[in-house]
């Protein structure tokens, strides 16, 4: 068995303990795929800082370009349960304005929902995948971009239901190919589509959504994104939002 197939078996077998058993055999191999590119940058970027390492040590913490998205999408997520005021910044300017303005929040219908076959290790909000083959409508032709970091639901005074799909860059990191312009089609999927996907609750309207550094507001690939927000404009009205460490 080869490192990828094992991994892919591995994957695969942690995946069905807490019951996730949409994704195709393609999936897992895209997924391992994903890992193996993300380890390669790793060893060539830790390469290039000390020329002796020939081996990563897996228990150190993570250099800071790398460090995890996890403590921003928690205070974006606790912001937008916690707070009205946040819940109309996030769609100001977009096309669900108007009618989600004052929207309420879905928690408990979300948490039920996406945890109905036992609670996962990540939050409820985190990491939706399209789960469906490679025909699916989210697709861009040759690109890995499966998931939307966070996905929030917020229902209006009229009782329809919005998805909003958020995505989070560091400062610096780049997009993937295919990655920003799968968003709006994975919302747009969803939306037609939440009744074949057990996981997803049902919704109307949709909205992409994008936490990013200044560098990347010159990339026009931000156009697939209804509302661009950068760190510094998210740590002024987010409470908890991490403030960038100075090196
Ligand atoms: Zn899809």
């Amino acid at each position: 068995m080869s490192v990828k197939a094992l991994m892919a078996a591995i994957l695969r077998d942690q995946m069905a303990v807490p019951g996730v058993n949409t994704l195709s055999p393609a999936d897992y191999d895209e997924i391992v795929e994903l890992l193996i590119e993300q380890i390669r940058e790793l060893e060539v970027s830790l390469a290039a800082q000390e020329p002796t390492i020939t081996s990563y040590n897996w228990s150190a913490p993570l250099p800071p370009y790398s460090s995890t998205a996890q403590p921003y999408l928690d205070a974006i997520a606790e912001g937008v349960f916690s707070s009205q005021t946040i819940r109309d910044w996030l769609v100001a300017g977009t096309s669900a304005e108007v009618q989600y303005r004052g929207a309420d929040i879905l928690i408990d219908e979300q948490r039920k929902r996406r945890w109905q076959k036992g609670q996962m290790k990540q939050p409820f909000w985190a990491n939706y995948w399209c789960g469906k083959d490679a025909r699916c409508t989210c697709r861009i032709e040759g690109s890995k971009g499966l998931e939307s970091d966070a996905i929030f639901f917020l229902r209006s005074r009229s009782a329809k239901v919005l998805a909003m799909h958020v995505e989070f860059k560091h400062e610096y990191e780049a997009f993937k190919f295919g990655q920003p312009e799968a968003y709006p089609l994975r919302a747009e999927c969803f939306s037609r589509t939440y009744s074949t996907r057990p996981t997803v609750n049902p919704h109307h309207d949709w909205v992409t959504v994008l936490f990013c550094g200044e560098d990347t507001l010159s990339d026009e690939r931000i156009g697939n994104f209804q509302r661009v927000i950068t760190h510094d404009e998210a740590a002024a009205v987010i409470p908890r939002y991490p403030v960038r460490r100075i090196a």
